[in-house]
């Protein structure tokens, strides 16, 4: 092979969800990686876009937009196989004149009845039609036929998947499936297989679901003479409960990944680690790394678990990054409804940003808070942790706080310490009801550092709406 050609393929039926995204991220590596070696190695992207009912082109945007966002980038031009349609019919047609493959009348309900009646008799047997492929008279029918697929006699036919080791599977387990249907609409089985060779694709990688399929798939490739690619099956990712991943499990979906504020970044880190290991159990690995380590041999044949502590440890890691801020300032401009702070005020965001990043898992925690701080109206209500006595502490710590001519920590600090020990009083059973008629929360950042995001005036308010209160 002297370049490494693969595709992520998905059907536009849903939104980019964790499984596939791990899909096109191996994909995408594995070319990337290919490149070094074999410079004219792609990875491509094609949307199955087949089933009109299911299919939607908001889905086909969200994939697009989605692959964006990730930093997935493929090469050329989206194939969308819809388009193609002509193309697998010819195949099907050739395949017909070529006599590998036949017409067929039979009726879903027919070949439901055989199906039953074997079950009943306790008889597997695939091939449930078998009066089209011998009846010369179907075969010479101009129309109301689907277009049935002939199954060589071969004794069996063998896989050797990259990440699943050698399967083989007998033939006569393999169904005689349809290519072409009655409506002359290709079926998945034909479209998948004429449009990875004609797009030159030599490597497929995708969910595990799929291996069955794949022993099907490979009938077409030998009746044409094409070149069988190499097959990567995943397995598939499960949620902690040991079911596939899905929504009850948590935000599965890209739209949803990115409002609550996953970084592109976190979500790459997470998914490359499932059943795959850059050994010195280093968990941190950008893309350049995972590009430069990751082999396709190695991911483990087993499912794994995805599990969303570990998605919040990695996204809690990149927030702290160096350019962390950036994030967030897309985040906010995205979201809006933080937007006028962010024009008004960067850098009290900027100061909030400082204070909460290693609290902070998700990039939306930060909304609430930014809230706090900048709302103009902001009030607290009496509470049963702010008694009388309080409010006279207040008052006299206000008293200290209004003669700070410079606003910074040490001169806090030692205004606050100096108050907490000329009061006697315990630093907690002040500090939290301190830390409540500013932030409404009882914990949080050091009160300096809540004094600082405020600012003077605006702690001053806050002090004086409560003792007024
Ligand atoms: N369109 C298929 C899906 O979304 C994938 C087909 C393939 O990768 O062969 O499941």
């Amino acid at each position: 092979m002297d370049r490494i050609i693969t595709r992520f393929a998905p059907s536009p039926t849903g939104y980019l969800h964790l499984g596939s995204i791990r899909t096109a991220l191996i994909n995408y590596i594995i070319s990337k990686k290919a490149k070094q070696k074999f410079p004219n190695s792609k990875f491509l992207l094609r949307i199955e876009d087949t089933d009109k009912l299911r299919s939607n082109e908001k889905y086909s945007e969200n994939i697009i937009s989605g692959l964006n966002w990730l930093g997935i980038q493929w090469d050329e031009e989206i194939i969308y196989q819809s388009q193609r349609f002509s193309r697998h019919k010819e195949i099907a047609l050739s395949l017909l004149k070529f006599n590998l493959a036949f017409k067929c009348v039979c009726t879903s309900e027919e070949l439901e009845f055989k199906r039953k009646l074997n079950e009943k008799k306790n008889i597997s047997i695939k091939r449930l039609c078998d009066k089209c492929e011998n009846n010369k008279n179907i075969q010479l029918l101009e129309n109301n036929y689907c277009i049935r697929i002939k199954i060589p006699n071969e004794p069996r036919t063998l896989i050797k998947d990259l990440i699943q080791g050698n399967v083989e599977i007998k033939n006569k387990e393999l169904d005689n499936f349809i290519l072409l249907r009655q409506d002359n609409t290709p079926t998945y089985m034909l479209s998948v297989v004429v449009d990875d060779h004609d797009m030159n694709v030599n490597t497929i990688i995708r969910g595990n679901d799929h291996f069955n399929n794949a022993f099907r798939h490979i009938q077409i490739y030998k009746h044409l003479g094409w070149k069988i690619p190499q097959y990567a099956h995943l397995p598939l990712i499960h949620g902690e409960d040991g079911s596939k991943l899905s929504k009850r499990h948590g935000a599965v979906d890209i739209n949803k990944l990115k409002n609550i504020g996953y970084l592109p970044k976190a979500i790459i880190n997470n998914l490359i680690l499932l059943g795959w290991s850059p050994k010195k159990d280093k968990e941190i690995i950008d893309i350049e790394e995972i590009i430069k380590k990751f082999e396709i041999q190695n991911l483990s044949k087993s499912s794994s678990i995805f599990d969303y502590k570990k998605l919040k440890y990695f996204n809690n890691y990149y927030i702290q990054e160096v350019n962390g801020f950036d994030y967030l300032e897309k985040f906010i401009n995205s979201e809006g409804s933080t937007k006028q702070y962010l024009i008004k005020d960067k850098d009290k965001i900027k100061i909030i940003f400082e204070t909460y990043k290693d609290k902070i898992k998700t990039l939306n925690e930060f909304i609430d808070i930014i809230n706090i701080y900048l709302d103009e109206e902001f009030v607290v209500k009496n509470n049963n942790i702010l008694d009388k006595n309080f409010k006279i502490l207040v008052s006299l710590f206000l008293t200290n706080l209004q003669k700070i001519e410079v606003w910074k920590n040490d001169e806090l600090d030692l205004c606050l310490k100096t108050f907490i020990s000329e009061k006697k009083i315990k630093f907690s059973s002040f500090g939290k009801p301190l830390r409540y008629i500013l932030t409404k929360n009882v914990v949080g950042p050091p009160i300096i550092s809540i004094f600082l995001i405020l600012g003077k005036e605006n702690t001053l308010i806050r002090m004086n709406k409560y003792i007024n209160s």
